[in-house]
This record gives C-alpha cells, structure tokens and sequence, in this order.
C-alpha cells in the first residue's frame, strides 16, 4: 500500500549616542515553528529530490500492493487497480506536489489528510472482496495507515485530530457493515481495536506536541535572554564610548576612532578637524565655581552639537573644556563654515562670565583644519590644536583655519 505523504511541504564612524543598539527580535513563535514540516526551510532542490524519493516509494508500493491484491481480491481486483491507480495515486501525487509547489499550510494539511483518508477508506473497501484470514490484513493495513498518520505525519494538531476521526469513522462505517443494508455490525471487535490504535496514535502525537511547545518555551526565553543582553551589551559600549558629563564622546572613543581611521574614511574626500577650547575657562571656575562651570562645558557641548552637519559628524570630549569635532568628507570652506556656526552657537548661549565684566559672555576658539589624504589623525588633531592656540593669540572668540 502507498503510505501517506509526509506534510509540509519551515561605523564605526557611527556615533554611539545617534545610533540604536542592535536590536535582536525573537523569532519563531510558537505558530511559526510548529507549523514547519520536516523540510520547509531546506532549499527547493532538496524537497524535490525528497519528494522525487516519496514519488518512487508510491510507486514501489502501489505495484507490490497491487499485486496482494490480484491474489486475494479475486473479482474485485478490476475495482482495486481502478480505485488505487486513480483515486489513491492521484490524492498522493497531488499531496506531494502541494507539498513542494504551496505554502499554504491549510492546503498541505487538506492534501495530507486526504490522500491518508482515501487510503483508510479504500484499503478497508477492498477488503471486503477478500477471504479469511487476508480480509483481516486488509483491516490491520488500514488500521496501520491511521495509527502512521496520526504519529508520523507532521500535520498542525487539530488537522491530526480531524484527519484521525474521519478515518477512523469511515473505518468503522465500512467494516461494520454499514454500508450494506441491513446493517450487519460485524467486525465490532475490530472497529473497538482501531479506536484505540487511534486514540494511542493520539497520545503519542499529543506527547510530541507537549515536548514542542516546551522546546518553544525555552527557545522563547533564550531569545528574550539573547534579546537583553544585546540591549545591555549596546548600553555598555555606548556609556564605555561617552563622557559622562556632557553626553558627547569620550577620548576612549577618539583613540578606538583613530585606530580605525584609514579604513573607515575615504582618504580622498578628506575630513575636517576641529579644535575647539572655551576661553577664560579656568578664570570662570574660579569665580562662578566648579558646579557652575560644569553645567556651562554641558551647554557648550549641547550648543556644538546642535549646530554640526548630520548626525556623521563626530564631537569628542578631547580634555577638561576642549572639545574635537570630525567632520567627514568635508573640505575647507565646509569646515570652516561649520566652525563658524559653532562659535556663534557657543556665544549665542549668552552664558555670563563672572571674570572678565558686565557682558561678557563665555566664548571658545577654534582651531580647523582639513585632513590631508593619508594623514593620521593625530597630526590632524595637532594641526587643529597649533590653529586654536593661533586663534586664542589672535584675541579669542574666534576660528583660525
Ligand atoms: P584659555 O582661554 O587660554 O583656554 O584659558 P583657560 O582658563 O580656559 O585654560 P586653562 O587650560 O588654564 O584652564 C582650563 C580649566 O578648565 C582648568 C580647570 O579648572 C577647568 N576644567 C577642566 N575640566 C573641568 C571639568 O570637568 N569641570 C569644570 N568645572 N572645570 C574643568
Ligand atoms: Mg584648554
Ligand atoms: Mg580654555
């Protein structure tokens, strides 16, 4: 006899503070993996030749059964060929074609209980033909047929359950007699033992279900795990990277940047370098106090990083109150553009200083310059750095290029 078909045919140029963690989503819940056949994520090629093997075991079996069948059916082996090659074989072959063709779930659980229920229904016919004691092997192959299904077949629950009622239903139907009239309710004995092949077949498969949805369970917790640790490994090398003060990052984050620099720019396009440095600084600790002049190094950096280009351009805490700005890919003019911006954005705070007279607001100076294609940074930086000190010379609250 042809058995079922099995079913189913499952930059780090990034800033830290501007870029969301890693976000992991936990997937495959419970309806996702548990409607998954043996092969549902194994490539087209390979379901093909699996279905190829299944094609050949239907017709090994159908040409063995066929043959049970001339010797025991007697005139009712016409009926057995007509009802096997045409009904049965045909519910198969659809069957294993839906399993590799559609994903539609409902549709392969259709096709699958199908063919197994024409099977049941057409092994239990046939042997009505037959004599004692081959009649009972027909029964016992039926009953094996639902008994397989039920446990083998990797079918949703509920289409197990339904697939298993109807076949044991026209089971009973056909050995008790009922569709000859009178009823003669024969073989009750036989009707009694398929049900509990049937309900045993369905404690099995419920036990495989249990054991599934515990490994669900636990694979949902693992991905919830796997989920928070990404969140607490992001936060981590997000606060290891930033200054606590002022939000910006850290020189941690400047020294890894530079380690990187060659590869994570393109030398050609060049970067603009900022040296900026608040002027008077120590003068406004030392008046205003060292609170206050906390709060002023958080505003300043709020000011510069409200007035950078896109949130590419990189601002980092380089020492006490001197702040360095990248800006990638930018050339002179841009740099020097974004420095004046910068400056203005400092002085438009009109944070007073405490040292230097009534108006006098905090200032900074900026140094910039543009990174030339094959230069370390570092150079760069000190470049900027030279440029700022030129700018403070030149009376401060200004930009020197
Ligand atoms: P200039 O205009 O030449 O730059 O003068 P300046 O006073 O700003 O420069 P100087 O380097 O002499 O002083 C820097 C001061 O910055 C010294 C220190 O009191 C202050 N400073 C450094 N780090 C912090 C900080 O984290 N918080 C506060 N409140 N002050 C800091
Ligand atoms: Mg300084
Ligand atoms: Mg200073």
């Amino acid at each position: 006899m042809s058995l079922l078909t099995s079913s189913d045919g499952s930059n780090f140029m990034a800033s830290a503070d501007q870029r969301a963690p890693d976000e992991y989503s936990p997937r495959g819940d419970r309806a996702d993996i548990a409607s998954r056949g043996p092969w549902t994520d194994a490539p087209r090629h390979a379901r093909l030749r699996l279905q190829f093997r299944w094609l050949v075991a239907v017709a090994l079996a159908n040409l063995s059964v066929l043959a049970i069948d001339q010797q025991n059916l007697g005139d009712g082996f016409s009926t057995a060929v007509s009802l096997r090659l045409f009904v049965v074989t045909p519910l198969v072959l659809i069957g294993l074609g839906i399993n590799v063709w559609s994903r539609n779930r409902h549709l392969q659980s259709a096709a699958s209980a199908a063919a197994t229920i024409s099977l049941v229904v057409i092994t239990s016919l046939l042997g009505q033909w037959a004599q004692e004691p081959i009649a009972s092997r027909y029964m016992m192959a039926a009953q094996f047929a639902i008994f397989a299904a039920a446990v083998f077949a990797s079918l949703p629950w509920r289409a197990t359950q339904i697939m298993t009622a109807v076949a044991i239903a026209a089971y009973a139907l056909i050995v008790t007699g009922a569709l000859q009239f009178p009823r003669t309710l024969v073989n009750l004995d036989l009707v009694g033992f398929s049900v509990l092949i049937a309900i045993l077949a369905l404690f099995i498969r419920k036990q495989e279900e249990l054991r599934m949805n515990e490994i669900l369970a636990m694979r949902r917790i693992d991905a919830a795990r796997t989920a928070e640790l990404h969140k607490a490994n992001a936060r981590l090398s997000q606060l290891s990277s930033t200054d606590a003060l002022t939000g910006v990052f850290n020189r941690r984050y400047l020294d890894r940047f530079t380690e990187n620099w060659s590869t994570s720019l393109v030398p050609s396009l060049g970067s603009g370098v900022l040296m900026i440095d608040v002027d008077h600084f120590k003068l406004f600790n030392d008046l205003g106090g060292h609170a206050e002049g906390d709060r002023c190094l958080q505003r300043v950096a709020a000011a510069i990083r409200s007035a950078l280009r896109s949130p590419d351009d990189i601002v980092v805490r380089y020492g006490g109150e001197e702040f360095v700005v990248i800006l990638p890919a930018a050339d002179r003019s841009e740099a020097l553009a974004v420095a004046e911006r910068l400056r203005v954005a400092v002085s438009d705070l009109q944070i007073p200083h405490p040292g230097l007279g009534t108006g006098a607001v905090v200032t900074v100076s900026i140094g910039t310059c543009v990174a030339t294609p094959g230069e370390n940074i570092t150079d760069t930086i000190e470049r900027a750095d030279k440029l700022m000190y030129a700018a403070k010379k030149g009376g401060r609250n200004r930009v020197s290029a």
